[in-house]
């Protein structure tokens, strides 16, 4: 390596710092826009094994983005891994500019680790090639408009690599030759070019991503706590946390939220991509401690209202962002201040109110029902207690379903019975953000299922498993229930196995029960007892919403084509005889869907009426 003159060492000095300072005064914005934020009111650090290891898998290994997106997941780790093993390089790089040798071309670790480097200088030239065509000229629709900026970034990039290959004393230019200064000033330039940019553009993702992984909540669909009673949610400036900021900072712009939304794809006007940088775009314009509205200039209401709390974003997002929090958070902060007017709401929150159920009926109906079928009554002498919920009390499908699962419990000997009082989880409420009412509708049920000396429960519905569960701990309560599928699917052996060739069913997963509590085998594992199971084209992680969640189901859905209807096609599309669920909120809103279809629907079933005809058969 020549030595560098003095005036070339004044030169690089001058770039470096302006470099330096350009980098630091676009990072100083995102990270003092993140710590002026409030403090997060549920942050714990926890054990850091679940941390940890959520950290190597989804940033040291990009685990998350090649298993979601193969190939160009694996450029993206490709690239991501190079920029690790050059890190080093370019510090030795801009030392040799002032005349220090870090790493020896010549001996040593440094023989092997510039050659190690070029090979992955290689592989990163290729990628970034190859993940510039897919954005300039396959152009997926959610990576949104082409930008210049991606454009400048990817040449920078690919420059970056070729000099450096270029440099390479055994395989480019002659080491000391005029050729080879020429080419390291080249290097040098693109790097300090390079390095401002990534905070000024969505790069910054290069830095806060590693953070933001680690830092994440580390429930799905985590919804904080309300800290107090000024605490109204996701209102102005003021409520945004310091994690939420940092989130929507770290947005990378991918895509894969729009992608996998079901809204978005139905032709509503939300887009969970905009939701967080809409986020972000308030930070920048307004700030964490300004007393603007958050729903307004940067985020829409109508969007975040149209959100069916399927989970797709979040589950996809490879940098650990979570939109749910954000878009219930928003919800809550209309609601709970009065500034959210809808009449499907007004009357959702009015039949919970008056009458304990999100379908409106009289509480006595439930009565009725149980004496009609001679359904026991939890005494405590009983294995589990059934959590009947609104759709399995109230609906007729959903009664149904209940009574085949009963069937299937009496066949098993299983004891259970009903409580005698139950109102509605609070499912929608929490969703739709009406906190007060939430916590209504947790305190009498957990009221009665103290007093009933309950030791287990199951549900025949995936929301009231997730809600009692998860959200319910924010009351005070830690209840063991499980869903019908994972109480089946132990006594499944139990079960009678079905005659070769039997009916196919397709079945579809419902959002609560997979993304939200990673339930998919069991449902498959019971229903293989009895038909051929067959999957839809999306199916388990990447099953396709029914569009009933967060409260949809009481909503009008009135933009674009509806959910249900889109889903129910895909289904139908299979050919299967049978259409298999596993939530009476799935099943009702195909029911309905299918009334729309061109030709003859599938049969709709749940996992429990398909177990309960196969023991008559
Ligand atoms: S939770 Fe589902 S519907 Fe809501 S924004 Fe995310 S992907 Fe869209
Ligand atoms: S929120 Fe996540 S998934 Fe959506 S565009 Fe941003 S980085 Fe991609």
């Amino acid at each position: 390596m020549v030595q560098p003159s003095w005036l070339e060492v004044l030169i690089l000095l001058l770039l470096l710092g302006t470099s330096l300072a350009l980098f630091w005064l676009r990072l100083r914005k995102a990270v003092g826009a993140t710590l002026d934020a409030r403090k997060d009111p549920d942050f714990q650090l926890g054990t850091l094994g679940p941390r940890l290891r959520g950290f190597a898998w989804e940033v040291l290994l990009q685990g998350k983005v090649i298993r979601e997106r193969p190939l160009p997941g694996v450029a993206h780790a490709l690239v991501f891994w190079g920029f690790c093993a050059f890190a080093l390089i370019s510090i030795n790089h801009l030392a040799e500019g002032f005349g220090l040798h870090l790493l020896s071309r010549e001996e040593g670790f440094g023989l092997v680790y510039f050659d190690f480097v070029g090979v992955f200088a290689l592989a990163v030239a290729v990628s970034i090639t190859g993940l510039a065509i897919r954005r300039f000229v396959a152009r997926p629709e959610w990576l949104g408009k082409v930008s210049a900026e991606s454009g400048v970034i990817a040449f920078l990039i690919f420059f970056l690599m070729a000099t450096y290959l270029a440099g390479l004393p055994d395989y480019g230019l002659a080491e000391g030759s005029p050729a080879a200064r020429v080419n390291w000033w080249l290097h040098t330039l693109t790097l300090l070019a390079f390095l401002p940019l990534i905070p000024h553009t969505k790069h910054l993702h290069l830095a806060l991503s590693p953070l933001t992984v680690f830092l994440k909540r580390p429930r799905f669909s985590q919804i904080p706590p309300l800290a107090g009673d000024e605490d109204f949610g996701l209102d102005t400036g003021k409520d945004v946390t310091r994690i939420e900021a940092l989130q929507a900072y770290t947005c990378v712009e991918c895509g894969r939220c729009t992608e996998h939304c079901p809204a978005y794809n139905t032709g509503k006007v939300l887009n969970p991509k905009e939701i967080i940088l809409g986020l972000r775009a308030y930070l920048n314009a307004e700030g964490p401690r300004s007393e603007a509205p958050l729903l307004g200039a940067h985020l829409s209401s109508e969007a975040v209202f149209q959100c069916t709390t399927c989970g797709g974003c979040e589950y996809q997002c490879p940098v650990g962002i979570q939109h749910l929090p954000v878009i219930i958070g928003l919800r809550r902060g209309a609601v709970n201040t009065g500034k959210w007017e809808d009449d499907y709401g007004t009357k959702l929150f009015l039949n919970l109110e008056r009458n304990g159920n999100s379908l409106g009926f009289a509480s006595s109906e439930r009565q009725k029902f149980i004496e009609k079928h001679a359904l026991p009554y939890y005494d405590g002498s009983q294995e589990y207690c059934l959590w009947l919920g609104c759709m399995g009390a109230y609906d007729p499908q959903g009664r149904e379903i209940v009574l085949a699962l009963v069937e299937v419990l009496r066949y098993l000997g299983i004891s259970f019975g009903v409580l005698r009082r139950e109102k509605c989880n609070g499912d929608p409420t929490r969703r739709l953000g009406n906190d007060y009412l939430f916590s209504q509708m947790a305190e009498f049920n957990i009221e009665q299922i103290r007093g009933s000396q309950v030791r287990k429960m199951v549900s025949i519905c995936p929301h009231c498993v997730r809600t009692i569960s998860e959200d319910w701990k924010e009351c005070g309560a830690s209840f063991q229930i499980e869903h019908h599928s994972e109480l089946l699917a132990r006594y499944r052996d139990k079960l009678p196995a079905a005659p070769a060739g039997g009916e196919r069913v397709v079945f579809h997963d419902p959002c609560y029960l997979g993304r939200y509590r990673n339930i998919y085998d069991p449902p498959r594992e019971v229903l293989a007892r009895a038909a051929e199971v067959v999957n839809p084209p999306r199916a388990r992680e990447r099953s396709f919403c029914c569009g009933a969640g967060g409260g949809q189901m009481f909503l009008g859905e009135e933009k674009g084509k509806r959910v249900n209807v889109a889903r129910a096609e895909e289904l139908a599309a299979t050919g299967a005889a049978v259409v298999g669920t596993a939530c009476p909120f799935c099943q009702t809103m195909f029911r309905d869907a299918f009334g729309t279809l061109p030709s003859p629907p599938p049969k709709l079933l749940d996992i429990a009426q398909i177990t309960a005809a196969s023991l008559r058969s």
